[in-house]
């Protein structure tokens, strides 16, 4: 067994916070764990929680929809969400909910190693980037370093749920969505130029690694 399935199999089994008591059954997320790109949302609804899968129905299909847009099915990338089981009544989840289930998305991610990962809505961007506004940030690539996984990539998008109740959000979320080509784009190459950097000083001063990769991250 491959370590990201090790890792579906111990969070399916997880019963470290009471909402395994009330959810249906623990949905941890589905795809490629080798993907490029994680979309990541807040948690399930019921929809999610019925059939064990993260965004399905009318969110799911426009999710579908605009990976489409950028040449992608649901195969290519990552899909998952924040907290694993549903919270009932699809209320907020308590602070000790997130605290628990955090180790599960840090561990997802240091396994799967996306070069982007995109945060689906304003719940899961305040756990990823706490203190930001949804509507100064969506469509921007933001860089930031987490203890538990370094330094990530992060892309905001509004929510598919959300657009599907405001129709302005639609053309949004589209444009915005349309650009992540361009920013993986952009993330290859700055690691390529970061190697070329780093081959070129390493040979012309011979700088141990270790300071050289700091540097390098400060280049982003
Ligand atoms: S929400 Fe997360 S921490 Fe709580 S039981 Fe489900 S998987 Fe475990």
């Amino acid at each position: 067994m491959n370590s990201y399935k090790i890792l579906e199999e111990k969070i399916k089994a997880c019963r470290k916070c009471h909402l395994r008591d009330t959810c249906l059954q623990v949905v941890p997320g589905e795809g490629n764990f080798e993907a490029d790109i994680m979309f990541i949302g807040e948690g399930p609804g019921e929809n999610e929680d019925k059939q064990g899968r993260p965004f399905v129905g009318a969110a799911g299909k426009f999710l579908e929809e605009m990976l489409s847009l950028i040449g992608k099915n649901r195969e290519d990338v990552f899909i998952g969400n924040v907290l694993k089981c549903r919270p009932p009544g699809n209320r907020d989840p308590l602070p000790e909910e997130v605290k628990a289930c955090w180790p599960w998305m840090m561990e997802q991610i240091k396994i799967i190693k996306p070069k982007l990962v995109v945060l689906l809505g304003r719940h899961a961007m305040e756990r990823f980037l706490p203190g930001q506004k949804i509507s100064k940030i969506h469509g921007q690539a933001m860089r930031r370093e987490i203890l538990e996984i370094g330094k990530q990539v992060f892309y905001v998008l509004y929510h598919p749920a959300a657009a599907l109740y405001q129709g302005s959000l639609r053309e949004t979320l589209k444009t915005d969505f349309k650009k992540i080509p361009k920013v993986i784009e952009a993330i290859e190459k700055n690691k390529e130029n970061n190697l070329d950097n780093r081959e070129n000083r390493e040979r012309k001063d011979g700088r141990n690694r270790f300071e050289e990769k700091k540097k390098q991250e400060a280049l982003f």
